[in-house]
């Protein structure tokens, strides 16, 4: 027996340490604003006095609804490090989905960004939002709003003791928290402890995860409410890195401005930011070559686009698959040594993969009956996983834990197989919901509300794949006869725009005689995504405006 517990706090005291002059850089509405670790420490022990003062118990939860930017880094290390819990809540989901999670949590205290203040504003009257104290708003000032008590995160923080005495705690001591919607039903808590967070950031650190360095300039485009960025906040700040935060919404002229000025050497995000980037570089100018190394995950890479930002930008893209189960990073497509002077077909044929296992996790690919499938890169079956930051249940959800894991096997809902040199591949999702741009839409839901249609006799959604989202829900319906097609399509979406944020409106209504079903009595989406497995249904049909990530 030895040593203390594996938490993140020396990841920042030696940060500062080391790296005292290395600069955190952030893209807010006001302009770029920059300080080094040094003072994002003195800032950090100020939070920490502040929740303090503000009645914050260990243990108690501390929500954000903001983007990526300084002030929110500062709650990564802020609140986990005082023994408090930071819960991260996604601002695109709809709002009932928003309410449930502050209720399930019993969040304390909610930071919140004023760029995002309304998506709160809607939900703060609900008997959900009950166990709010304090809203404290990050960013500009605080506009007029119906939050109560209220006050803007500079004066929440100013004037506060730089120094704080920070406790020791255990590795089991929750640190972070955040919900994924990517199963049925309402969303999961997931938990993460301070030895969780700590693996994964270890993990990450290796040349099999993501191998960062101090002389690495670091942009998490994918948002910090998506499973802690996927860690990288931690694991830049465990490697002594520049950090860039891309801010609200950040534009595809954003991040190649950041990555042109500040340096940037490793990004990541989903695969639809990549796209956009890339699309914007056909008509711009813009100087990518400090750039290295690009993760995308989230959804499928296109193998295209790993292609395109080798042979164009020499770029190297990592595809990673990971889950906010996982916290996330499961697999990353590393080709191993021996492949470096294989032909450029075959390379791209493996990194196009989900990848390799990272090193400390363990899994395995379960077929229909129940047997391991072999490595043999064609039978497939669902993945299990399991590791030190791999959950072992959901928060307060029994039946959810019944269903998902099986003993310490995390059963992913993925459909995978994995070849002769272990390179997992997902083929399939078992679980029924969209991922657009790389972010959920239940189909379930959409369904339900498509039957709550008086004319509507049978209805179900499907997801069609999309060049650009990855994925768009394409509703199929049987009207009860005699009805008018066209309204009830009209019909049907509006309630459902009303009801939820406009990018979960179905890009097509296909009206068909019958839903086909399984021996058993269910619908078979697969019949019907096999049939429309084809994206000119959905081709154009987003606006704009409803994109998820933008
Ligand atoms: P989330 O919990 O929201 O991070 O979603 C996790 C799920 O996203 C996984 O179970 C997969 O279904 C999907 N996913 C994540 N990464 C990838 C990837 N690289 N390729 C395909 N699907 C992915």
């Amino acid at each position: 027996m030895g040593g203390t517990a594996q938490t993140l706090r020396p990841f920042l005291w030696r940060a500062a340490k080391l790296h005292s002059d290395t600069e955190i850089v952030s893209r807010t509405g006001r302009g770029i604003e920059r300080y080094d670790y040094e003072g994002y420490e003195r800032r950090v022990g100020q939070l920490a006095n502040a929740l303090a003062d503000a009645g914050i118990d260990s243990g108690d939860r501390v929500a954000t609804v903001c983007w990526n930017h300084h002030w929110h880094f500062e709650t990564y290390f802020g609140v986990p490090s005082y023994g408090a819990q930071l819960h991260t809540i996604n601002p695109l989901l709809p709002d009932h989905h928003v309410e449930y999670i502050v209720e399930n949590a019993e969040d304390k205290l909610l930071f919140v960004d004023a760029s995002l203040i309304e998506k709160i504003e809607a939900v703060a009257d609900s008997p959900s939002l009950s166990s709010v104290e304090q809203y404290v708003v990050m960013g500009d000032a605080v506009p007029e709003t119906n939050l109560d008590p209220v006050t803007d995160y500079e004066s929440f923080v100013e004037g506060h003791d730089t120094e704080y005495d920070w406790p020791s705690l255990e590795d089991d001591t929750p640190a972070g928290m955040c919900y994924t919607s990517g199963t049925t039903g309402k969303p999961k808590g997931v938990e993460y402890t301070q030895s969780m967070l700590w693996g994964h950031t270890m993990a990450t650190l290796t040349p099999q995860g993501l191998e960062f360095d101090e002389s690495d300039v670091i942009m998490p485009v994918v948002p910090m409410f998506h499973v802690n960025a996927w860690g990288m906040p931690y694991s830049a700040t465990a490697a002594g890195a520049k950090h860039v935060y891309p801010g609200p919404a950040p534009e595809p002229a954003d991040l190649a401005k950041l990555i042109e000025e500040e340096g940037v050497t490793f990004t990541a995000g989903v695969p639809t930011v990549w796209l956009g980037l890339l699309e914007y570089l056909e008509e711009n100018d813009a100087d990518l070559s400090s750039l290295e190394r690009i993760v995308i995950g989230g959804s499928a890479a296109p193998e295209a686009v790993i292609r395109q930002f080798d042979e164009k930008y020499d770029v190297e893209v990592l595809h990673a698959w990971g889950m906010t189960e996982t916290s996330p990073i499961g697999t990353v497509s590393h080709l191993k040594s021996k492949m470096d002077d294989w032909d450029a077909d075959r390379q791209y044929e493996k990194r196009g993969k989900q990848g390799l296992i990272a090193p400390g996790l363990e899994f395995k690919v379960v077929g229909d009956d129940g047997g391991e499938v072999p490595w043999n890169g064609e039978d497939f079956g669902e993945m299990y996983i399991k590791g030190p930051w791999v959950t072992q249940e959901y928060f307060e959800r029994p039946e959810a834990n019944e269903a998902d894991f099986e003993g310490e096997w995390l059963k992913t809902g993925d459909v995978v197989t994995v070849d002769e040199e272990g390179y997992v591949q997902i083929v399939d999702r078992a679980k029924d919901v969209i991922k657009s741009g790389g972010e959920w839409i239940s189909s379930l839901e959409l369904e339900n509300a498509l039957m709550a249609h008086d004319d509507v006799a049978e209805a179900t959604v499907v997801g069609v794949p999309h060049e650009r989202w990855q994925e768009r829900p394409v509703a199929f319906v049987v009207p009860v006869e005699g009805t008018d097609e066209d309204e009830l399509r009209e019909g049907v979406l509006a309630s459902i725009r009303e009801e939820y944020p406009r990018w979960w409106a179905p890009d097509e209504v296909v009206f068909i005689d019958e839903v086909p079903k399984t021996a058993t009595g269910k619908f078979d989406k697969k019949v019907l995504r096999e049939e429309y497995d084809d994206q000119s249904l959905v081709e154009g049909a987003v606006p704009e405006d409803a994109a998820p990530d933008e």
